[in-house]
């Protein structure tokens, strides 16, 4: 669905270049389940807000289905994100006014073909918790939410970063599992990008990154269920 061709992102800041990725080439899959895996700092945050539409690279393309994101207009760049693109963020990032279902509604109504928000929560387990507020919900639900938001659109790609980073190990694992269920269901292809190398097991394929540059793409045959995971 995605392929990043040659990207280099440099931040400025005063007098002072940061080359955070360079000539970053890769591929992302339709249907695939993708990780990267990478210690702070090394650029993976900046290649999903790169990937997601949200940051333009300094040089270099990201192509979605073909197509130069760099080179759309921004009425199409918005339609890309609010219909092709999920994200999950490491700290949940709802609206906090708004209960869970209004969260899941507010993101259905943007997208063009969207799935029934309130049978999206009841799948991520939430069927009795939907006009909670998220203060009135734990990190593990806000999270469910979260992904709930993201999947009823529907999207070709579900960008996670760090989806497990502020959960405990038991409600990380199952944050994991739905995400790879919504992968199996819906065929959603999924990036999750962790410093957690575990984590990554889980994967059909993994790219490892280091100062901004690829060191090492991994292929998961047999990829591990999120239950077996230790970490
Ligand atoms: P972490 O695991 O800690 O989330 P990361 O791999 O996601 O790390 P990035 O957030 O992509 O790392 O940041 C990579 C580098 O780019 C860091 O040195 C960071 O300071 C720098 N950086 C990121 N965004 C900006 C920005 N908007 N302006 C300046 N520097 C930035
Ligand atoms: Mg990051």
């Amino acid at each position: 669905v995605l392929k990043v061709r040659d990207v280099n992102r440099t931040f400025t800041m005063g007098e002072v270049e940061v080359e955070v990725l360079r000539d970053l080439s890769f591929d992302i899959y339709d249907g695939e389940v993708l990780a990267m895996v990478g210690p702070s700092g090394s650029g993976k945050s900046t290649i999903l807000n790169l990937i997601g539409g949200l940051d333009q690279p300094t040089a270099g393309q990201i192509l979605f289905e073909g197509t130069d994101l760099a080179k759309v207009s921004a009425s199409q760049l918005t339609r890309y994100r609010r219909q092709h693109v999920g994200f999950v963020f490491q700290f949940y990032n709802l609206v906090p006014n708004l209960t869970a279902l209004e969260n899941v509604l507010a993101a259905a109504q943007l997208a063009s073909k969207p799935l029934d928000a309130e049978e999206m929560l009841a799948k991520v387990g939430l069927a009795e918790r939907m006009h909670h507020f998220p203060a009135q919900l734990s990190g593990g639900e806000q999270q469910r939410v979260a992904i709930a938001r993201a999947v009823v659109k529907n999207p070709k790609l579900l960008l996670c970063d760090e989806p497990t980073g502020a959960l405990d190990f038991t409600t990380g694992i199952s944050a994991l599992e739905l995400l790879l269920q919504f992968n199996r269901d819906l065929g959603t292809t999924i990036l999750i990008i962790t410093h957690n190398t575990a984590l990554a097991d889980v994967a059909h394929r993994v790219i490892h990154l280091r100062s901004g540059e690829i060191v090492n793409v991994q292929v998961n045959a047999q990829p591990k269920p999120p239950a077996e995971i230790v970490w």
